[in-house]
């Protein structure tokens, strides 16, 4: 066995400063992420997430966790409609599979059913025919 490095760290700088997908829960710095209200004249009103440490030290300009809560929501509504949407293939298929087992069941009983009430209505037409001919005769 070999150490090659030091760094097994797993942790990628660029999964922690890139764009967060859906609604950040941290920064990358460790403090959580808050809902604000932004006061600008470009954006008034508009609510975004900002890193706690980036809002407490009145930071601008910087790469600490910043985002607009309505892209955020976007992001989640897009990433669980893709959820859903994989949910519903995998229910949808496990159903049919379902269903098609059923099927098969009810087939044969059908079939079973058919048999039998096949094999009554031959030994019934029998006995009437045999009650005709003792007629007839
Ligand atoms: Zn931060």
């Amino acid at each position: 066995m070999s150490n090659e490095s030091g760094n097994s760290s797993g942790v990628s700088s660029a999964r922690a400063r890139g764009r967060v997908v859906g609604v950040p829960k941290r920064c990358w710095c460790g403090e959580l992420v808050i809902p604000l209200m932004s006061k600008s004249t470009a954006n008034p009103n508009r609510r975004y997430f900002r890193c706690a440490f980036a809002v407490e030290k009145k930071l601008s300009n910087d790469n600490h966790a910043y985002k607009w809560v309505d892209e955020a929501l976007l992001d989640e509504v897009e990433a669980l409609s893709f959820r859903i949407g994989r949910l519903e293939q995998t229910i949808l298929s496990e159903r049919m599979e379902e269903e098609r087992k059923k099927f098969e069941v009810f087939e044969l009983k059908l079939e079973t059913d058919i048999c039998a009430r096949m094999e009554d209505v031959v030994s019934e037409a029998k006995c009437e025919v045999k009650k005709a001919l003792v007629l007839v005769f």
